[in-house]
């Protein structure tokens, strides 16, 4: 256990953290790019990340096949990246904030097939593991059309294997999906905050669903148990997998195409900022990782965490990475955002994050409701909870004194901010169902 008292004492941010205070952390170790890259690369290669890239392209035939939500994008699974000026300003006059530059909604909410950022590191997970599989069967060869993966015969062979996941909701649901699509045997262990009606779902697509009275660290740890004691049961680690990240990692490159596309040049002079929810911080991690990749300086990822959950900022800023539990520091980790409620961070991801990111925002979960209604009324745009938590980044990027010093000291004066696009990661919400949004809408919290 984290000597809790001995980091209260020492850091007034933490101090704030521990008291359930929105505030900022502003990472001590971050460095420039360019000192960090060789280190990186040993453990997580531009290499790794390009052989992702394709393992997807090579799976986007099997996945038109099985998803036909999926034809338009022939088997690509992608999201849009939206402007929202009418947010913009409407976020400016509800919090008295100033918002500089061009704010965009990164659509991950609305990606096929898992409704959520899940759908990049769950169901890349679940294809490699398959790929690997029948590679080794003699059933594949990276030669062939992955199309005939979803033949008869392939899903046959599936079901000998079973996959297992600890999940607070989406990461089931992405897993949960995909391995059912392939014929494999699934098992989701969910902690108690996750939402009934994605367990609903999970099941109505033949899922094994486990409920677990306790917080999410422990259905991963009994998940984990019950699959390693199976020879033919394979367990996605949210709490470790690389590969997981490696699939998050994709969407750097994806996001750089969009912008090209609408004519937007990144570079210190013109940068981009990125605000992604973390829970156990391999999605916003995996998302923070290849965009630093690729643009280098020229990008400035925060992360945003509930004041009930911010597992990732005290795993980081104690530098007791998974030790650092928010239990210790007097913290529930009960949170409307369900898709945050991670009490204990990654290990991997707190480690391979530690020169790169640039910070961490805390958000109260009624703001997370009054987004979700401006965002709905301002641009007709649904989102979950958790995935709201994003906007509190460009709201308090100038409001709290430790950001606004990250700006000074990085080079974001008042001028090259208002050349900056500054993007919201919107990181779920496209299965939510139609009741449950309703009562979303109308939900007041402190
Ligand atoms: C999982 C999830 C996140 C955060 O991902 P982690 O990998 O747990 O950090 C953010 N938002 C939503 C909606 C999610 O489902």
């Amino acid at each position: 256990m984290v000597d809790a008292q001995k980091f209260i004492q020492a850091d007034p941010v933490i101090r704030e953290v521990a008291e359930q205070k929105e505030t900022v952390w502003i990472n001590p170790d971050f460095l420039p790019f360019g000192v960090t890259d060789g280190v990186c690369q040993l453990v997580v290669s531009d290499e790794d990340i390009a052989d992702a890239e394709e393992r997807l392209s090579r799976f986007a035939p099997f996945i038109q096949r099985c998803f036909p939500e999926t034809v338009e994008t022939h088997g690509l699974i992608e999201s849009p990246l939206a402007d929202i000026p009418n947010m913009q300003k409407a976020l400016e006059e509800a919090y008295g904030c100033s918002i500089p530059g061009r704010l965009m909604l990164k659509m991950d909410s609305h990606l096929a097939i898992a409704g959520s950022i899940k759908a990049r590191g769950g169901i890349y997970e679940v294809l490699k593991h398959a790929e690997d599989l029948a590679i080794a069967a003699g059933k594949l060869t990276v030669e062939d059309n992955y199309a005939k993966l979803a033949d008869e015969e392939m899903k046959q062979f599936f079901r000998q294997y079973t996959v297992q996941v600890g999940s607070t909701g989406n990461l089931g649901m992405s897993i949960g999906i995909m391995s059912a699509a392939l014929g494999f045997r699934v098992k989701v262990h969910m902690s108690a905050d996750a939402k009934q009606w994605k367990k609903d779902l999970l099941r109505s697509k033949g899922v094994e669903v486990i409920e677990y009275a306790d917080d999410y660290s422990k259905a991963v740890a009994e998940g984990r148990k019950l699959s390693d004691a199976d020879p033919m049961s394979y367990f996605v680690d949210d709490e470790k997998s690389v590969n997981l990240f490696l699939g998050y990692a994709v969407a750097a490159k994806r996001l750089k195409r969009q912008l090209d596309e609408l004519g937007i040049a990144v570079d210190e002079q013109h940068p981009l900022i990125t605000y992604v929810p973390a829970g156990v911080g391999g999605a916003p991690g995996g998302v923070s990782y290849g965009l630093k990749r690729l643009f280098k300086d020229a990008v400035h990822c925060f992360l945003v965490e509930p004041t009930l959950c911010p597992s990732v900022l005290l795993g980081m800023a104690t530098r007791e990475y998974e030790k650092a539990n928010v239990h210790d520091f007097g913290i529930s980790g009960i949170t409307e955002a369900d898709g945050l409620a991670c009490a204990s961070p990654s290990s991997f991801v707190t480690r391979i994050l530690g020169n790169l990111v640039s910070g961490d925002f805390t958000v109260k979960d009624g703001k997370l409701y009054d987004y979700l209604r401006l965002l709905d009324r301002c641009e007709q745009k649904r989102i979950e909870p958790s995935s709201c938590a994003a906007f509190a980044g460009p709201c308090s990027l100038l409001q709290y004194e430790g950001s606004r010093d990250y700006c000074a000291k990085h080079g974001l004066t008042r001028e090259v901010l208002e050349n900056s696009v500054q993007i919201a990661w919107a990181t779920g919400g496209r299965l939510v169902p139609a009741e449950i949004w309703d009562q979303y809408l109308s939900t007041y919290i402190d």
